[in-house]
């Protein structure tokens, strides 16, 4: 494995490469639902390309930045135990030297559900991602489905500017009680890992509340917004009902529906998301 801090070196090893490279875009702190991702592209391509990035124009100003969990040598020891041929780490003035001014804007998509309360966030990954495509040139690239509208988003933006690569999403890497696999789960304690449950099981009881024929989205909504709330540690930011492709709220339940929430757990903010009916990697494009 061969592991890279500046885009001239990485360019020069990636140039020797000729066959299908498959990239994991990453911000560290590496986990199972990451290695899912390497695993997939490992399956699916010739050569791994993995970047640990922590992105700092996908923070706003009260966001988690400056305290993002970072353990390179641990991540640099999982990703070569996953047979991953290149990784680039570049320092934060090599993507964003002084003067960096272009930003890329993918529009409605991006402004409800996370963009709503993070304003600039998807800003930030679009041009990052796009940064990344440019310098990394795979012919595929793996996102997790859990961060499903970053995955919607990134589909959009391959799609309207004609970048020449396929995007494929991967399902959600789970605990076993069902909680999304998220480096952020490192800062729950143990009162509020037990609490931050409740995400998975109201996606759980939507999902069996539809099963079971029911087609109202708003009465799924609120059975799991009063779920949630039941959890004294639990806030809603937002719970939605959405079209996969266009992330527009839905009024009737009709597959492939994308349930999308995110919950403050304590000072922790946690987001789940559930494709009800189809498959994410077909429905978004
Ligand atoms: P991050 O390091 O949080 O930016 O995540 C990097 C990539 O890993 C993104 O495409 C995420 O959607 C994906 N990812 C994070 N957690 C999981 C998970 N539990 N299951 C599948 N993919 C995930």
């Amino acid at each position: 494995m061969k592991v890279f801090s500046t885009i001239a070196d990485f360019r020069e090893a990636r140039s020797q490469i000729k066959d299908r490279v498959g990239f994991v875009p990453t911000m560290g702190y590496l986990h199972e639902g990451h290695l899912a991702l390497v695993r997939w592209a490992r399956g699916d391509c010739d050569a791994v390309a993995v970047s640990i990035f922590v992105n700092p124009t996908q923070f706003g100003p009260n966001d988690d930045f400056a305290r993002y969990p970072r353990d390179a040598d641990r991540d640099l020891g999982l990703l070569a135990k996953e047979g991953v041929d290149l990784v680039f780490m570049p320092r934060g003035e090599e993507m964003y030297p002084p003067g960096f001014s272009s930003w890329v804007e993918v529009g409605r998509l991006t402004e409800r559900l996370e963009g709503a309360f993070r304003p600039a966030h998807f800003r930030g990954v679009a041009t990052v991602v796009t940064k990344l495509f440019n310098i990394v040139q795979p012919t595929r690239a793996y996102f997790g489905q859990k961060d499903a509208q970053q995955a919607a988003v990134i589909k959009r933006m391959v799609r309207d500017l004609n970048m020449n690569l396929d995007i494929v999403v991967v399902p959600t890497g789970r605990e076993g009680d069902g909680l999304a696999i998220s480096s952020r789960n490192i800062y729950l304690d143990s009162e509020e890992r037990r609490a931050a449950l409740c995400l998975w099981n109201s996606l759980r009881r939507a999902e069996d509340l539809w099963s079971k024929g029911e087609r109202d989205a708003e009465t799924i909504r609120q059975k799991m917004i009063s779920f949630i709330q039941q959890e004294p540690k639990a806030k809603i930011d937002y719970v939605s009902i959405a079209d996969p492709e266009t992330l527009e709220e839905l009024i009737e339940v009709k597959p492939p529906a994308l349930i999308l929430l995110a919950v403050w757990i304590g000072k922790t903010r946690l987001i789940d998301a559930l494709l009800l009916g189809g498959n994410l990697s077909e429905s978004a494009l």
